[in-house]
């Protein structure tokens, strides 16, 4: 699975970076975590397709984060799409995205599910769950959790055929944790399997404050993308503001032992993210803030 940086500044469009939008590529799937205005000509410009988007979270209704659903939609359409499209999103996401797609002379020819979706609530889908927590931002807000299923352990091939399991369908009940006899002797999953894998997590905060529940939720996890909007010396205007300094963002990282930071949402007064970026690596090592279009593969 990679994730794809698709739009890391916040508020307003700079020639370098556009607004808030994160794709997830899962397998055959695209998820995107926000939708700001022109995301669907930044897709078209990365090498995913924006066609095989099929799921997209909304964290908020600040214009930032979401004003790019009806430009992506329409392009759908246009392309003939078929497959349904599920847009989730917090409180009031039903009215309002449901208005918005409504507006002008235009039907969609594909199904769209609008969904709202509580803090602490819990999708689950092929492979991977989703879950929300609540993010402190002023108005209504989530961050969602991308939680993929533990794998099973490895299957060693030459270990098999040296206790004598003859390749077929006894190496799959073997992975599957059944043992088998062979010649009257039994051979377990646990000399042949080895322990199951961790399935990654990634986190998305959206905008936010530094909260207990961003911490919680970002727990160990193997990627936190945090709200990272000014550096440290305006860390009074960022929780004016609802947002967080850098500095703050590095420090929820190592509370919540994350393995890597990305910080986004970087305020249009920076012209390059260097000096914000060193900031966090003093509190929190792994830090990186992306460019537009920076790929980090899991
Ligand atoms: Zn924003
Ligand atoms: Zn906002």
């Amino acid at each position: 699975m990679k994730l794809v940086f698709l739009g890391t500044g916040g508020s307003y469009p700079t020639p370098n970076r556009n607004v808030p939008c994160t794709a997830l590529k899962y397998k055959g799937d695209i998820l995107l975590f926000d939708c700001g205005e022109g995301s669907q000509r930044q897709l078209m410009i990365s090498d995913l397709s924006f066609m095989q988007v099929d799921k997209i979270f909304i964290t908020h209704f600040h214009g930032d984060h979401f004003l790019g659903v009806p430009g992506l939609v329409q392009s759908m359409n246009m392309n003939d799409r078929e497959e349904p499209l599920y847009i989730y999103g917090p409180e009031g996401t039903v009215s309002l995205l449901k208005d918005l797609l409504s507006k002008g002379y235009f039907g969609a020819g594909f199904p769209i599910h609008i969904l709202e979706l509580e803090p602490e609530a819990r999708l689950d889908f092929d492979g991977y769950h989703i879950s929300t927590f609540r993010a402190d931002h002023g108005v209504p807000s989530i961050g969602y959790s991308f939680q993929e299923r533990d794998k099973k352990g490895r299957f060693d091939r030459e270990k098999a055929l040296d206790l004598g399991v003859p390749e077929g369908p006894l190496f799959s009940r073997i992975h599957e944790g059944k043992s088998v006899e062979i010649d009257g002797k039994v051979v377990s999953p646990e000399q042949i399997v080895g322990p199951p894998r961790k399935g990654k997590k990634i986190v998305y905060t959206g905008d936010t404050r530094p909260s207990q529940e961003v911490i919680d939720a970002s727990n160990r996890a193997d990627v936190l993308i945090h709200d990272s909007t000014l550096d440290s010396s305006m860390s009074d205007r960022a929780m004016e503001r609802g947002h967080s300094s850098t500095a703050m963002a590095a420090e929820i990282a190592k509370e919540a032992e994350v393995d890597k930071l990305f910080l986004t949402h970087i305020s249009p007064r920076y012209t390059n993210g260097e000096e914000l970026e060193d900031e966090a690596r003093e509190i929190f090592e792994n830090s990186t803030i992306p460019d537009d279009f920076f790929e980090y593969e899991l």
